[in-house]
């Protein structure tokens, strides 16, 4: 008899994880936060990981997989053909930003949801016209066109980006000064972090700074946190739902530098930003959080450390990216598709299934 129960309990607890996860499979996702970490791999996580202490919100994510990061002329990916690939599912050349290998422009997954009626938005350490975000936003040929990119802003209706790059938009070559054209379609244009969180509806265009915002360990403090909680905010008051970019972006420029502990304080401050949009997504039980970076940077290798006294010693065998699979983590509805090996840009039609776009 005893026996009996034991076996009708355990029947009864796999049908409900089986039933449960069949259920998130079927759901449609209303929201999907998107987050990239720029230049991170296995080694950039764990040496985040170790410098933390032993741990980090990623440790949260019950799905996780791993994408081939090779763009179309390149073993090695930039990322403009990395980020190109998760924005039009496309796989292109070095340096493009949203255009096919053809350099035929295709809509972007933001494009697509904006179409959709949903509300969009990015989040970047970076000049939010670097290659990263530009390439959810942008057409263009290559990605130093900096100028173009930021023309290409008054394009599409985002409704809110926050990051660097201010100077693109107000002084330019062409005299233009794109901050008046934002004005005058209503957007918010502001320059400080402390006036950017106070903003609770409306469109909002924050510059945090007037070309590449500093370093973390150089008085950027909590931006991204901070950024990621304002457009939250922001997105979250459209009822169809929001797509939303979150991009570490200097995690990169740590592995450029060959500087670990550069690279270290960048992971750790993007994992800040993952842990606030998984409390999101487990509070609001209808969103998709995606982390995975575009590519690996530095060839970073972990050859010693200690987890509780937070030390990692590196090393690096290049100034530039390498070709290693990047772990992709997912969470909400539509997560169980990113378990597993696949291609780059196939992280975009998963995207596009999940939010039953056709
Ligand atoms: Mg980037
Ligand atoms: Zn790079």
């Amino acid at each position: 008899m005893f026996k009996h129960c034991i076996c009708a309990l355990s029947l009864l607890l796999v049908s409900s994880v089986a039933f449960s996860q069949q259920n998130n499979s079927k759901k449609k996702a209303k929201n999907i936060i998107l987050m990239i970490g720029d230049g991170m791999g296995t080694a950039q996580i764990f040496a985040g990981l170790t410098a933390n202490k032993g741990t980090l919100h990623l440790e949260r994510f019950p799905v996780s997989g791993f994408h081939k990061s090779q763009s179309a002329d390149g073993f090695v990916t930039d990322s403009g053909a990395g980020a190109t690939a998760f924005s039009i599912g496309k796989k292109t050349y070095n340096g493009a930003i949203g255009v096919d290998a053809t350099k035929v422009a295709f809509p972007t997954i933001l494009e697509i949801s904006e179409r959709n009626k949903l509300a969009t938005g990015m989040v970047v350490s970076c000049a939010i016209t670097h290659a990263t975000p530009a390439s959810f936003i942008a057409h263009q040929p290559s990605r130093g066109m900096q100028e173009e990119i930021a023309v290409d802003f008054l394009q599409t209706d985002i409704d809110v980006f926050i990051g660097g790059g201010r100077k693109y938009f107000n002084r330019r070559k062409d005299g233009r000064d794109l901050t008046d054209s934002l004005r005058a379609r209503n957007y918010q244009v502001l320059d400080t972090l402390t006036d950017i969180i106070k903003v609770s509806s409306g469109k909002l265009a924050g510059f945090i700074a007037d070309g590449e915002p500093p370093k973390v360990s150089e008085g950027r403090g909590d931006q991204l946190l901070q950024s990621t909680h304002t457009a939250l905010k922001l997105l979250q008051q459209n009822k169809k739902g929001f797509f939303l970019m979150v991009e570490g972006s200097q995690i990169d420029w740590g592995g450029h530098a060959n500087d670990i502990d550069y690279a270290t304080t960048e992971m750790i401050d993007f994992d800040k930003a993952i842990g606030a949009a998984l409390d999101f997504a487990a509070k609001d039980g209808n969103t998709l959080v995606i982390v995975t970076g575009d590519h690996e940077t530095g060839g970073l290798s972990l050859t010693g450390g200690d987890i509780k006294a937070g030390k990692v010693e590196a090393k690096f065998t290049t100034k530039g990216h390498t070709a290693v699979m990047i772990p992709v983590f997912a969470y909400g509805p539509g997560a169980e598709a990113f378990g597993g090996i696949y291609e780059n840009n196939t992280i975009f039609d998963k995207m596009m299934k999940a939010f039953r776009f056709k």
